[in-house]
């Protein structure tokens, strides 16, 4: 890549650049340089743009109207993820779309409008991509054909899909799950016992993606990922989560007792995982636990989530900004207010490119050497929370009030700084990505 971009300056980039005329391979011929393909632009195309649009008309039209009244009430909005479910942005059919785009920006610019609509609403839309996600990373083609379309349901019935990493004394430290999956040759069956917690639809969902320790002493190294099928005797929801933020998504405890699923729920196969606990026990290198691989393949997705919320909120801000009148003059014209609001834009912006190179790595098979991938969710988490509460002083004492949206979305901003990985543990992700070492 810095190749390419090294070649396409210099055919290209100067102040006497020729646009593709016959001079470029002039230039080139004369430095002894091959004129480059270029490959590199923001400029999205047709498609990208339509999609764009169509999210965007849902989630203004759709969810931002309903925003505030599914945040009072702390309910999942189902009507809603039905009408989702409907249209085609919610379900196999939609994802299967978006994620066709070889350029991997589809799936980030789709988060990023359903966000800017409003969080709560676009996270009980989207929650299910995480089990989805957590399939991909470790099921076989024929697990995915099996459990994916389940998790979405049909556009007449739509489902849910959880993926239950975190319990109530691990989640940062994937290494403390307690919950265990023991295999019962006998019967080819797997047996897991545990308590998984903050499960993005946990309990409501038809399909569960659980990880448990099948050999605790290994650690995350010891860990594998089950699918539990819908009606599985044993899952049940535990205490439902009263939030801060992202109120209409429904987070709560899973238990797990004595569930029994077929030996087919594990994901990826017995075969692999043998393998890959030998491997373990041998003191070899991995390449990755099962919940951290799921988490990398997500993290520019939930980070396209936080640009949205943190755009809204500065399109409000913007827009109030012009309009409200303090000491005889708009309050955009003090500078104070208005390079608040440059910043936020700059910062925004910053966002989007790290979520999109991210995005755009990770559909194209590129290895993440600097954990681009979590770089790219550290920045935007922490720009919507910033931004939020920069739009909640640009309002004054209606950015305080429930009357206005930006509250709700600084209180929604929070969780991105939390949930994936929190801000501290992209640190350790990153630093240990740039220095080879084990930073603590
Ligand atoms: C709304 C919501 C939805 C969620 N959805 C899901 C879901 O669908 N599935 C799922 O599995 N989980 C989910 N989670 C769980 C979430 O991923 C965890 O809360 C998160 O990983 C943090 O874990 P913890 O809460 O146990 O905090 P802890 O790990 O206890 O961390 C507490 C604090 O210590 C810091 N810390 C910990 N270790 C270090 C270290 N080594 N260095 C520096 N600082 C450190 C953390 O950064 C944090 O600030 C959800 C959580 C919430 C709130």
């Amino acid at each position: 890549m810095a190749t390419e971009e090294t070649t396409s300056t210099a055919s290209g980039g100067g102040p006497n650049a020729s646009n593709g005329d016959a001079s470029d391979g002039a230039i080139t011929g004369a430095l002894g340089i091959a004129a480059p393909e270029s490959r590199f632009t923001l400029e999205l195309s047709q498609d990208q743009k339509d999609i764009r649009d169509w999210v965007h008309g849902f989630a203004e039209d759709v969810v931002r109207p309903a925003g505030a009244e599914w945040d009072e009430r702390e309910e999942f909005p189902w009507p809603i993820v039905q009408e989702a479910a409907k249209i085609g942005l919610y379900g196999l059919e939609g994802i299967a779309q978006f994620w066709a785009d070889p350029s991997g920006l589809s799936f980030p610019i789709v988060n990023e409008e359903l966000f800017w609509g409003d969080a709560g609403i676009g996270m009980s839309i989207f929650g299910t991509t995480l089990a989805v996600a957590g399939i991909y990373g470790s099921g076989t083609p024929e697990q995915l054909a099996e459990w994916v379309p389940q998790c979405f349901g049909t556009p007449g019935d739509a489902q849910l899909g959880a993926f239950c990493a975190s319990e109530p004394d691990a989640g940062s430290d994937v290494s403390g799950y307690r919950t265990t999956a023991k295999y019962d040759e006998a019967k080819d069956e797997w047996l897991i016992n545990g308590q998984k917690a903050w499960a993005t639809n946990g309990g409501i969902a038809n399909v569960h993606v659980v990880i448990a320790a099948v050999d605790r002493e290994l650690g995350a190294r010891g860990h594998a990922a089950f699918v539990i099928p819908p009606g599985t005797k044993g899952l049940e929801q535990g205490a439902k989560v009263k939030k801060h933020g992202i109120r209409a998504s429904h987070t709560a405890d899973v238990h797990l007792d004595d569930v029994r699923v077929p030996g087919s729920c594990l994901l990826g196969g017995k075969e692999k995982l043998d393998e890959r606990l030998a491997r373990a026990r041998e003191g070899q290198s991995s390449k990755g636990q099962a919940a951290m691989r799921t988490f990398e393949l997500s993290r520019p997705t939930v980070g396209a989530q936080a640009v949205g919320i943190a755009r809204a909120a500065y399109e409000y801000a913007l827009d109030y900004a012009k309009e409200r009148h303090a000491f005889g003059r708009r309050i955009i014209e003090n500078q104070a207010i208005a390079f608040a609001l440059a910043d936020m834009k700059m910062e925004i912006d910053a966002a989007r490119l790290l979520v999109w190179r991210a995005a755009w790595m990770g559909r194209t098979g590129k290895d993440f050497t600097a954990a681009e991938g979590s770089m790219s969710k550290l920045k935007a988490g922490e720009v919507a929370v910033w931004a939020t509460e920069r739009a909640i002083q640009i309002l004054g004492g209606n950015g305080y009030s429930r009357e206005f949206p930006v509250e709700r979305m600084h209180r929604d901003a929070k969780i991105y700084t939390i949930f994936e990985g929190t801000s501290e543990i992209q640190r350790l992700v990153i630093s240990r990505a740039i220095s080879g070492l084990q930073i603590k």
